[in-house]
């Protein structure tokens, strides 16, 4: 099933519950086609709330009154071996866009894979080319920046910043050879069903390796705090639709999906097309502090408790649990990998 935007736009609208079931069932059977019955484990490091950006949605904007925390290299580094004890084959390593790791980032890459067999994810915003260059170097394998939304003009009034710029970054890290992760935000205030559309096309297009979608959850001390809450099933319905449309990328099972829909009803976003989801392994004292939104799930829960009910929900939704390192199913990233490494 190919699907136009004029498709996509009628599901997007679609409100009649047989035909939303219908999509959710179309996605369930591509999800099983193309990147079968495991779920991938990847743990989270929220390493910094440091962000000298001010979008207008985020908790930890700059503009936020509220505690900063940056983890020392070496607790970062002991924190992605305690997720490897755990049973993860990846780890994330996410913080606020801050220069204050810029010259660090090599180094703690290089220690986590001297000591463990973990991927490693980065997600630390916009960096030049030579940054992104000198960390893929050093053995990082992945990235994920989210594009946020396509709508240029609404990106910019929400971000104070360029999409052409992040456009600039998702292909340079495409020519570096990495997994890229790229995603929207659903339910943003001012975006349109039709903007979303445009988000699934360009997924498509751009054949991106994964694909973060989750709705927008307004957070208090931010300009967006009275705003209503992306609608879960129109999120759902954007990772289906985007299943459908890329076939093979990994697609999470979002923590912000899962806050608004309740972390007990991860299953269903297992069967709607996701094949992904994310633990948080931060020590309890900062993870409190990387408030993005509200309400996030696994704040307070232990990671070993966590991880014991995901694979519960992975199994009732007929599915398996998978601690493997569960690389891209693409192959953009290998012929680019081997490209830089005969250079550098
Ligand atoms: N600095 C990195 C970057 O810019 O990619 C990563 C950190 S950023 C906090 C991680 C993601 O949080 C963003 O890509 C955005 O989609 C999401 N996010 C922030 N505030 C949100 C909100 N209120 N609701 C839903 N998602 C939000």
């Amino acid at each position: 099933m190919e699907l136009t935007k004029p498709d996509i736009l009628r599901y997007l609208s679609v409100d009649n519950e047989d035909e939303i079931l219908e999509l959710f069932r179309i996605a369930d059977r591509i999800r099983e086609k193309f990147v079968g019955n495991k779920v991938y484990l990847r743990a989270i490091i929220e390493f910094s709330n440091i962000c000298r950006n001010d979008c207008r949605y985020c908790g930890i904007r700059r503009s936020a009154r509220i505690r900063r925390y940056a983890m020392k290299p070496d607790e970062i580094v002991r924190c992605a071996q305690y997720a490897e004890d755990l049973g993860y084959g990846t780890v994330v390593l996410q913080s606020g866009e801050n220069s204050l790791y810029d010259d660090k980032i090599a180094d703690i890459v290089r220690a986590i894979k001297e000591t463990t067999n973990l991927a490693i994810v980065l997600s630390i915003g916009e960096k030049s080319y030579e940054q992104y260059r000198e960390y893929r170097l050093a053995g990082a394998e992945r990235y994920l920046l989210k594009h946020e939304t396509s709508n240029s003009e609404l990106f910019h009034e929400l971000t104070g910043r360029s999409l052409d710029r992040r456009l600039q970054c998702l292909r340079w890290l495409i020519e570096l050879g990495y997994q890229v992760g790229s995603g929207n935000i659903v339910g943003l205030p001012g975006q349109t069903l039709e903007d979303l559309a445009n988000d699934i096309v360009m997924f498509r297009e751009w054949d991106f390796d994964m694909l973060g979608i989750g709705p927008f959850i307004p957070c208090y001390g931010t300009p967006l705090e009275n705003n209503p809450a992306g609608d879960p099933v129109l999120t759902l319905k954007v990772i289906a639709l985007s299943r459908i449309a890329t076939k093979n990328a990994h697609i999470p099972a979002t923590t912000a999906l899962r806050t608004v829909m309740g972390d007990d009803k991860s299953h269903v976003i297992f069967r709607c097309g996701a094949n992904v989801v994310m633990g948080n392994v931060t020590p309890l004292e900062y993870r409190k502090l990387y408030r993005i939104y509200p309400g996030k799930v696994c704040i307070f829960k232990e990671p070993e408790e966590w991880l014991n009910d995901i694979k519960e929900q992975i199994k009732d939704a007929g599915l398996r649990p998978s601690g493997e390192a569960g690389h891209s199913l693409k192959k953009t990233w290998i012929k680019n990998s081997m490209k830089l490494l005969s250079l550098g």
